[in-house]
């Protein structure tokens, strides 16, 4: 199978006028589609610069990026922005939507890049399906401060799955959010990696990692420990349980 992600002795340093940061120092990470993975790690230890370099967002300054077995240092910016519309999702912990936009047409947005263009039409039923798939057909009229936390991170999940991408990213996804509205989101990720989608996410809480499928540790710029979850979360259940939680608490004298 064709790895969606390999990273080969991929290595980042930043200079800032006479500092050198190594900010990432020989990473090596094969990532197969279908896989979900959770990447921890203290602040600094590298991960967005992983996450950005696999964006194409960045360029590594040694080793190698093949996405999908296309080797990202030989794209031209151009080539490099068209990879990363078409193929690749994103999804942040700043939700970064357009204030003064419909959750609608800021689910259209990717899809206007595209050449050839869709057309509106087209355009506007590719991104109420995707909004359907995040459960907010509902709210597709709604603007970003009509719509809560979560709410806002489901019509950015929407946005990132508008050009039907091969691989989601996400870094921090939950990280603005509550338990419960984290682990909902958490269930929309297990759905569609259910589903087949391939996703990579940074996160630094445990809870949050035990829903994905493998776990790799950075520390320092480094990978120190790559393996599958042992005990993972189903968030179906997890939410349930939560509210019976809740209803005990009410119901408690
Ligand atoms: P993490 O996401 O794990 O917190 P980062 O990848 O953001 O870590 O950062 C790793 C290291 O690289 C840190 O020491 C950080 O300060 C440094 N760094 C990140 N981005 C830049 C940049 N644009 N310029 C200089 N240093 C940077
Ligand atoms: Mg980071």
């Amino acid at each position: 199978m064709q790895p969606v992600v390999q990273l080969i002795n991929f290595s980042k340093t930043y200079q800032t006028g006479e500092v050198e940061v190594k900010a990432v120092r020989g990473v090596n990470l094969t990532v197969q589609p279908g896989e979900f993975v959770a990447i921890m790690g203290a602040s600094g230890s590298g991960k967005s610069t992983v996450m950005n370099t696999l964006g194409c967002l960045d360029r590594p300054t040694g080793g190698q990026c093949l996405l999908d077995g296309v080797d990202t240092g030989t794209l031209d910016r151009d080539e490099l922005a068209d990879l990363r519309n078409q193929r690749l999702g994103f999804v942040f912990q700043g939700f970064n939507l357009l204030s003064r936009t419909s959750a609608l047409e800021n689910v259209e947005l990717p899809l206007m890049y595209l050449r050839p263009n869709l057309g509106s039409r087209l355009q506007r039923e590719r991104a109420q399906n995707s909004l359907a798939l995040v459960g907010l057909a509902d709210r597709a009229d709604h603007h970003p401060n009509q719509l809560s936390g979560g709410q806002q991170q489901r019509v950015a999940i929407a946005r990132a799955l508008v050009n039907q991408p091969r691989l989601l990213l996400a870094d921090e996804p939950t990280g603005n959010l509550d338990t419960q509205t984290s682990i909902e989101i958490m269930g929309i990720f297990q759905q569609l990696n259910r589903q087949g989608m391939t996703i990579i996410m940074v996160t630094h809480e445990l809870d949050i990692a035990n829903y994905s499928l493998r776990q790799v540790v950075m520390r320092d710029g480094r990978i120190v420990s790559d393996q599958p979850i042992k005990n993972r979360l189903d968030a179906t259940a997890e939410l349930l349980r939560l509210r019976q939680e809740q209803h005990a608490i009410q119901l408690a004298p």
